[in-house]
Parts: structure tokens; sequence; C-alpha cells
């Protein structure tokens, strides 16, 4: 840094799992401000020590008490306070938002300096639409709210982005097939590490690979636009297809349930109605 920094709020985006992904901005900024807002001090004092300097740092997210927040706003009216997250760009799906809307009220200035996000990562990668997309954080936990929340999404003519845990993604899946059969999806995992993979598929093909082989890491799941496949058949039918062409459809609905975690019942009722 040429110059000291000026007081204010600086949002530093910073690596998602490769600390080369740091920019040199945000390198030069995390070395000049007075301190580090941060969600896990653990975290960021290895990032912090990777680059070599060793900035005061103060927890923050956004269920921090008002008097904590300002605490942060009397700091960054009078200093440079620099506000990180544990991983990628601070307000996704990440702590930051009313820190900033009070900086803003209050004529704080606010800069933002950008870098990895892995929603964005994950969007250059998979390979569907990007002209338009929606990011819709993490779907919600209980089964009855995720379906609610993936058939509200259902019209929207865009590529879907959520972010998903390792534990969860079959869940995900199986809704995903029962809710937005045919559509084409991605699972971005462990991006920027050593273990990075994105792979392809309908719900039912993901399902059946990740029930075999379970997911470690970091997830971005992607749900690509309605129409792109030609969605005339879903891809539950299509597994039940090939099963019926092998097996009774008792058999072929058991076959099915294994591969998808859906409902036997449902699926024998289906495969009645396509034999
Ligand atoms: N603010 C962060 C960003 O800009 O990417 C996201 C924070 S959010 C609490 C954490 C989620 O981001 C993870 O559960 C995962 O869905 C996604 N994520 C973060 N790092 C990732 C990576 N290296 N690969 C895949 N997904 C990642």
């Amino acid at each position: 840094m040429d110059h000291p920094l000026e007081p204010g709020l600086y949002i530093v985006a910073t690596p998602i799992g490769n600390l080369g992904d740091i920019t040199p901005r945000a390198a030069g900024v995390l070395r000049a401000v007075s301190a580090v807002a941060c969600e896990d001090t653990r975290v960021t004092a290895k990032l912090l020590n990777h680059l070599g300097c060793k900035q005061r740092m103060i927890r923050y997210d956004d269920h921090a008490s008002e008097a904590t927040r300002e605490h942060l706003l009397e700091l960054a009216a009078a200093q440079p306070l620099a506000l990180v997250s544990d991983a990628g760009t601070p307000l996704i799906s990440d702590p930051g938002y009313r820190l900033v809307k009070a900086a803003r009220e209050r004529g704080i200035a606010v800069t933002s300096l950008p870098g990895p996000s892995a929603a964005v990562v994950a969007l250059t990668l998979a390979g569907l639409p990007s002209d338009r997309f929606l990011f819709a954080g993490f779907l919600p936990a209980k089964a009855k709210a995720r379906a609610e929340a993936l058939a509200e999404l259902a019209p929207v003519r865009a590529t879907l982005v959520f972010y998903e845990t390792a534990p969860r993604l079959g869940d995900a899946l199986a809704a995903i097939a029962e809710v937005l059969p045919g559509r084409e999806v991605a699972i971005a995992r462990e991006l920027t590490k050593r273990f990075e993979e994105c792979r392809s598929g309908t719900p039912a093909e993901l399902l059946a690979h990740y029930g075999a082989h379970p997911p470690k890491g970091e997830i971005v799941l992607l749900v690509g636009p309605p129409g792109e496949r030609g969605e005339a058949e879903s891809d539950v039918d299509g597994l039940l297809r090939a099963a019926l062409s092998k097996n009774k459809p008792s058999q072929a609905a058991a076959d099915v349930a294994r591969l998808t975690g859906l409902d036997r019942k449902v699926l024998y009722a289906r495969a009645l109605e396509l034999k």
C-alpha cells in the first residue's frame, strides 16, 4: 500500500480454498487496516498469518449485539476497518448486510474489494446457461419447506444456484427429482481445492452416484432453467422405463426407489401407468 488507507468499511473477499486466490489489492488492504471484523478469529488468523500481518481481529456476525455493531461503526468512522468472512465474499450467505446498511445510513465510506465467491466460480464451471442466474442461498433443511422453495423457483427461467452441504445433498437431489424433474443439474464440489470436481446429470443420476459415493467437502448445486433438456419425460420416468424393460413393476419400483431414495409406492403407481 503506497498511501495510508482512508477511514471506512472495507468489504474484502478472501479465497474459498486456495490461498493463492487472494488479490494483491485485498492483501494490501488487510495489511493496512486498523482492525479486521471476522466470523471466526482462528480461520482469519490463518489468512493474516499467510499475509505476514497480525491485525487486531473482532468477532462479528449478523447476530452480534447492537453494542458490537456500534463499536465497529465507530471504528470505521475513524479508521479503516475490514470485514471478511471465513471464505469467499462477505454478505453472500455470510454476515455483513446489517453492518453495511448501518454504515451507509451514517455516511461512513464503504468500499468493496471483489474476489472469489463459490456461486460464481461454480457457474463458470458447470456448463449451464449463465446469461441469467438466480442465487438462492441454502435450501431449507426441512422437507416440506424445501419442496415449497423449489416449487416457487420452478417457473424461473434462469439457472438456479444453491449452496449445499455434503450431508444434505441426497435430500436436496431427491427433492429436485420430484419437484423439478427433467432439469439438468450440476454439482460443483471443493472448488479451487485439491479434490475439485464438477459433475453434471439428471437429479436421479446424481442421486445414484452420490448414494454410491457419499460426497465430502463444500458443495454448490446448480439447476438448469426449464426447457433446456426437453422435459417431456422426467428423469425418474426414464429410470422406471429402463427398469421396466427388465423387471415387473414392483421390482422396477423397488430398484428405482433404492437408486433415488424416492417413495416406492409412488414409483410403483407410476410404473403401472408407464407399463
Ligand atoms: N460467502 C461465501 C462465498 O462467497 O462463496 C459463501 C459462504 S456460505 C456460509 C458457505 C457455502 O459456500 C458452503 O456451504 C458451500 O455451499 C459454498 N462453498 C464455499 N466454498 C466452497 C468451495 N470451495 N467449493 C464449493 N462450495 C463452496
